[in-house]
């Protein structure tokens, strides 16, 4: 019997984790959950699944979350703030974290598993983008075992086992995107929050959907890629596929592809990295080939959606400039979906941030914090000016 805990139990990717442990209570335990502001509802889990502890990171929610326990009668411990949940992350009860949280918000748990040497289910990919190579020596020097939940990811790990070394060497990633939601719409400057926020194949949160619908998810993917299975850039490729059957390929110096496929539920890739070396159900209804017909591979467009651009470029720019690309998209999300900014501007803005705030490259997790607060800071005054702009023009 093993002990999880789920840091963003409240979200998709904590859902999706639910239903999974769900069939398997004589192999996993929940020990813990942790949410932000929706304390009604990971008090509903906490009692679900008779966790031992349930924490806000929102410290002023802490009275809210103990009322919504005692209201259920659920006995679980309550604990509130963003130590609480890192503290969680390096428990010795748990031995398996899921790194399900939402941003740049998860990247001090996700350090903290990495130290205390955890089977580690990261769904967090900001932490992989902002913690690079830090993260992955962190996770090597503490024997932690890191198992990439993104399903572009995931497949790549599959797709790369039971390799050599030198076969690898000379292999090429290539992630596959659904292309989004606008992959046909020309003029995108009109884009509405309705429309930014519903993604063709997937049902996630808000965040990763805006970021979906930018390309900034698939830039992002291949920062994560670059530092997850240290291949280069140059090595890893991206190709637009809207049916979202296969995940991801790796071609190899003989010119043989695989393909991981699968049905597009974050349950599998979940089941996959919990079960991993063996295999187990993931309660995913199978692909039925019949009705698939066809696959289709295109190229993305750069021009109009330049944020996947940008990710390579902040690759081969280095320092700290996937952390500032990673903050001003955060920041510029946030501010789209608040309504404050345009859908093209987030690109607008990230491409300032990169150019303009240069920082060096970080050598400490506390550098990575402080680089991406004060990125967050100069996103936020640029995208308030920016709105103040838009409404004085308006
Ligand atoms: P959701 O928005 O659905 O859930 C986010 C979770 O994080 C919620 O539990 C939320 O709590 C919590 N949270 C929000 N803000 C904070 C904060 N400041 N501190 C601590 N916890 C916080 O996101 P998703 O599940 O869609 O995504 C989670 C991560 O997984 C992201 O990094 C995403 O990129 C990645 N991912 C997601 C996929 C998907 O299918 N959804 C696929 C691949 C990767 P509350 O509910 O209380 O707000
Ligand atoms: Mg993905």
């Amino acid at each position: 019997m093993q002990n999880v805990a789920i840091l963003g139990a409240t979200g998709s990717i904590g859902k999706s984790t639910l239903g999974v442990l769900e069939l398997y209570p004589d192999k996993f335990r929940l020990y813990a959950v942790t949410a932000h502001s929706r304390v009604k509802e990971l008090a509903e889990i906490a009692k679900r699944f008779n966790v031992s502890l349930a924490v806000t990171s929102d410290p002023s929610k802490l009275e809210a979350l103990k009322e919504a326990l005692a209201a259920i009668g659920c006995n679980a411990r309550a604990e509130a703030g963003a130590e609480a949940v890192a503290r969680l992350a390096a428990s010795p009860e748990v031995d398996i974290v899921v790194g399900a949280i939402v941003g740049a918000a998860g990247i001090v748990s996700t350090f903290r598993a990495a130290e205390a040497g955890k089977k580690l289910l990261l769904a967090n990919k900001e932490s992989v983008v902002c913690g690079g190579k830090l993260l992955m020596d962190t996770v090597k020097r503490c024997g932690a075992t890191l198992m990439p939940v993104d399903s572009e990811h995931n497949a790549i790990f599959q797709c790369l086992v039971g390799e050599t070394e030198r076969s690898r060497e000379k292999a090429r990633i290539i992630l596959t995107a659904s292309g989004g939601p606008f992959r046909t719409r020309k003029d995108l400057s009109d884009v509405t929050i309705e429309e930014a926020t519903h993604h063709p194949n997937w049902s996630m949160g808000r965040k990763i959907t805006v970021d979906s619908a930018t390309l900034m998810n698939k830039g992002l993917e291949v920062i994560e890629a670059r530092w997850l299975f240290d291949f280069p850039p140059e090595r890893i490729a991206v190709v637009v596929h809207t049916q979202s059957i296969i995940h991801a390929m790796v071609e190899y110096e003989d010119g043989v592809v695989i393909a991981q496929m699968g049905a597009p539920d974050m349950k599998n890739t979940i089941a996959y990295s919990l079960a991993y070396p063996d295999r187990f159900t993931a309660g995913v209804t199978p692909l039925k080939f019949s009705q698939i017909k066809t696959l289709t591979f295109e190229d993305p467009d750069l021009n109009r959606f330049p944020q996947l651009g940008y990710a390579y470029e902040a690759l081969k720019m280095g320092g700290s400039a996937s952390i500032v690309l990673n903050a001003a998209n955060e920041i510029g999300v946030e501010a789209f979906l608040e309504g404050r900014i345009g859908f093209t501007d987030i690109a607008v803005l990230c491409r300032s941030m990169m150019y303009g705030f240069q920082p060096p490259a970080p050598t400490t997790l506390e550098e990575i914090l402080e680089t991406d607060r004060q990125a967050r800071e100069l996103a936020r005054a640029w995208a308030d000016g920016y709105s103040e702009h838009r409404r004085d023009k308006n």
